[in-house]
């Protein structure tokens, strides 16, 4: 068996990436902040395809709103952020990833939105898009879902 190339903090909650993520943002919401235990989550959106899940029981999963769809998986072992899926209808199913557990840096691409903008614990002058709010974040975040799909199917 190859290495794994995504685990969390400990190492108990291993998973393999197939492919590069689609895209990799900042989500400043204040569920991802508590989730995370940090002013932002960093995180890498795989398609569900592309990922190998964890092996059952070493990750618990946790609904928490918002967005509704979204399954937070942390370690059974370290009790921190592992893994997380997203199926909103019609989106095909995402995985997402802190980028911290991806321990394969060329597989990390650089980051290109922050959703959630208005709930930041501190600006950031990075020069990427910001969209603030509920519809806008999500209407953010899918288009930038869109584009990556098509880039990558291209
Ligand atoms: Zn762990
Ligand atoms: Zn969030």
């Amino acid at each position: 068996m190859t290495q794994q190339n995504c685990q969390c903090t400990c190492g108990h909650a291993k998973f393999e990436a197939l492919g590069r993520p689609l895209f990799r943002g900042y989500c400043h919401c204040t569920i991802c902040q508590a989730f995370n235990q940090a002013p932002y989550a960093d995180i890498s959106v795989f398609r569900g395809n592309d990922v190998v899940m964890p092996e059952a029981g070493t990750v618990q999963y946790k609904t928490l709103r918002p967005p509704p769809a979204v399954q937070r998986g942390v370690c059974a072992a370290c009790g921190k952020p592992a893994i997380e899926y997203l199926k909103m209808f019609p989106m095909p199913k995402l995985i997402i990833v802190p980028t911290a557990n991806i321990r394969d840096a060329a597989l990390i691409p650089a980051p290109s939105l922050h959703i959630f903008y208005n709930r930041r614990l501190a600006d950031i002058d990075d020069g990427l898009p910001k969209f603030s709010g509920y519809w806008k974040s999500q209407l953010g975040f899918g288009r930038h879902l869109l584009a990556s799909l098509l880039r990558k199917n291209a």
